[in-house]
């Protein structure tokens, strides 16, 4: 192995992802007086939350009357009962505060003519407990991740928090256990970095990119998720994947719930405004799982539009002009760009689209990792957080709301910070690392930019993504998730054969991708397994084979450890109890629309 010089830092704590998560633990933990480092492999900016277009979810009651106890509500109802209630709790009282704090750090909410903040409805948030949609969604026009992005940057910088910009994590060093750094790759130099910290905060996204289409930015390749898996620990309810009704047919991109919230309407080649079949109250603002499911439905029977009836059209065109200006002038650019339709005359051909993962590293409401043990389904590991998309709090359960991941990464990114505080000393001396801390970082390093296969990245990520949109799609049967585990455990044997053309270490494109590669395939694979050993129908996880929610057998957190390509389970209990005495335990209801 070549000998490969390594540079070492050592600070309080290391945040490792500069979106909306990582960059509000940042600021956090630089608030509270730590030396804190921010590792990202893209600059802060550019980060996926920027794409969020839609809002962030608070029962500010701007609009009309609204509770946080209705928010927990429907959040809970969202997550079709998969979800932690005392983390949902904590989200849904805490978004108040989250979002007014976030309007005094700068970002430039719209307004309602009063001057308070706008707020429009979005899929599943209702008013009183499921009777009629609210206003809760608080937005920016269609940039409110733009928006909050682009303050938490300068909020850090105001801090003195320091920044490794397009640095690449690799690997965490761990010992006996607990977390004690993490290893990064200088793209710019060439350079490996070797940060010691007291904790580490992975906040690095989302994995989208397993998947053919997706909503997400290429860099959602759950670099987190892998790193975890590699430390030996498991991820968490990871079969849940969040299908978006409304990705442009083609290309993928994103249109934004908030479109249907401002009025529009999903019809299909008879011209049907068919949601209405299928949710009379909610019709087109039901939740994602529930207009995805739709939509599918009516492809499958031919009702779709197109040359090849395989797609559906959503209409803004009924709405005025002067409205679509003001809030949503994004999504009217970005249909013209990727579907050369003007919105104020023609309807926009969509198609549901990988969007959101519910699964991820699993954690407790303060933002600490769990290895769960049979004893404590609970136990923490030492030194170690997640926050954001890579995390499963797990707030969202089987089924995200629209306009609660902002809220999940602004609440928990402040919560990670706030434990921090609590629990360790700004300064604390360090021990010295292990020895061999680094050793599987560089190996792994050292083998991949070696490697001399016969096959391209991008082929084994090809199969990989076409085997997951094929067989761990909106509607799953036995079948296809067998055959899908089985193709997959095809795919990730290939890796070994990986072939990297390029052998330097500056700006080596071509071996990036093939680190992200490896964290998307054990993503992809506890994905696939365990959507094929949970034999109901929850939140975005469509069985055909096992059409109902079984709350006696299923209402548990599904575990999975990867190793060598091969996927091991195992199950934790849902938290069933509230954080307070102030709300009851939500039970499990039969979903009615
Ligand atoms: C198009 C789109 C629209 C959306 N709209 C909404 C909305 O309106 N409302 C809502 O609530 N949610 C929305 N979502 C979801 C929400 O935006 C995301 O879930 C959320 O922004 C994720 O934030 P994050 O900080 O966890 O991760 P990201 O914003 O994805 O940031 C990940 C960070 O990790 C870094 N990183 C990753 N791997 C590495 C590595 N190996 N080394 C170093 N750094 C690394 C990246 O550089 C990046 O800085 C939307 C999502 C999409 C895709």
């Amino acid at each position: 192995m070549a000998a490969y010089k390594i540079i070492d830092h050592t600070y309080d704590v290391v945040v490792v992802g500069a979106g909306g998560a990582g960059l509000r633990a940042t600021m956090g933990m630089g608030q509270a007086g730590f030396k804190t480092a921010c590792i990202t492999k893209v600059f802060p900016t550019r980060s996926h939350t920027v794409a969020a277009q839609g809002g962030i979810g608070a029962s500010l009651g701007n609009m009309a009357e609204d509770t946080w106890q209705w928010h927990m509500y429907d959040t809970v109802k969202g997550s079709d009962w998969l979800g932690d209630q005392d983390a949902i709790e904590y989200m849904c009282r805490e978004a108040v505060p989250a979002v007014h704090e976030l309007e005094h750090f700068g970002v430039p909410f719209s307004r309602t003519p009063e001057g308070k903040i706008y707020q429009r409805p979005f899929g599943g948030h209702m008013s009183n407990f499921g009777e009629k949609p609210v206003q809760r969604a608080c937005a920016a026009a269609d940039r409110t991740g733009h928006a909050i992005l682009h303050t938490l940057y300068s909020q850090c910088l105001k801090h003195q928090c320091e920044f490794f910009i397009e640095y690449f994590a690799l690997d965490l060093i761990m010992e006996n256990g607990a977390c004690r750094g993490v290893m990064a790759w200088n793209l710019d130099d060439g350079t490996l970095h070797r940060f010691r910290a007291h904790k580490v905060v992975l906040a690095s996204g989302g994995y989208g990119r397993a998947y053919f289409s997706c909503t997400s930015a290429h860099t959602c390749t759950g670099d987190g998720h892998g790193m975890v898996a590699r430390a030996g620990l498991p991820l968490q309810d990871m079969e849940f994947v969040q299908f978006h009704p409304t990705g442009i047919y083609g290309s993928g991109c994103l249109i934004t719930e908030g479109a249907r919230g401002e009025g529009g309407i999903l019809k299909n080649s008879a011209g049907e405004r068919f949601m209405e079949r299928y949710a009379p109250t909610a019709k087109d603002l039901a939740s994602r799982d529930v207009v995805s499911r739709a939509m599918t439905v009516e492809i499958r029977e031919g009702r779709g539009v197109g040359k090849d009836n395989d797609h559906i059209f959503l209409h803004l065109d009924h709405l005025d002009p002067a409205d679509l200006e003001l809030r949503l002038p994004g999504i009217s650019e970005t249909s013209k760009i990727f579907a050369g339709v003007d919105v104020t005359r023609q309807p926009i051909p969509v198609l549901p689209t990988v969007h959101y993962n519910m699964g991820g590293i699993p954690t407790n409401l303060y933002g600490e990792v769990l290895r769960p043990t049979a004893d404590n389904p609970d136990a923490t590991v030492e030194g170690l957080m997640a926050i954001g998309e890579a995390a499963c709090v797990s707030v969202h359960g089987a089924n995200r709301l629209g306009t609660n991941s902002l809220l999940d990464i602004v609440v928990f990114g402040r919560a990670a910070a706030l434990r921090a505080a609590a629990t360790l000393k700004p300064g604390t001396s360090h021990k010295p690392l292990p020895k061999d801390g680094s050793d599987l970082a560089v190996s792994r390093f050292d083998r991949l930019r070696n490697a001399n296969g016969s096959m391209h990245t991008s082929e084994i990520r090809l199969a990989m993504q076409k085997t997951m949109q094929m067989d761990a799609a909106v509607f799953r049967t036995s079948k296809s998730l067998a055959e899908g585990c089985e193709k997959m455990g095809q795919v990730a044997s290939t890796l070994p054969q990986i072939k990297i053309n390029d052998r330097s270490t500056v700006w080596n494109s071509d071996l990036v991708e093939a680190f992200e590669l490896e964290n998307l395939m054990d993503c992809a694979l506890a994905t696939i397994v365990s959507a094929e050993a949970r034999h109901e129908s929850r939140g975005a996880h469509a069985h055909e084979d096992f059409p109902d929610r079984d709350d006696v057998t299923w209402q548990k957190h599904s575990l999975a450890w990867v190793e060598n390509g091969k996927v091991k389970l195992d199950y934790r209990p849902v938290h069933t109890y509230t954080l307070t005495d102030e709300v009851e335990y939500i039970k499990p209801q039969k979903r009615v629309y």
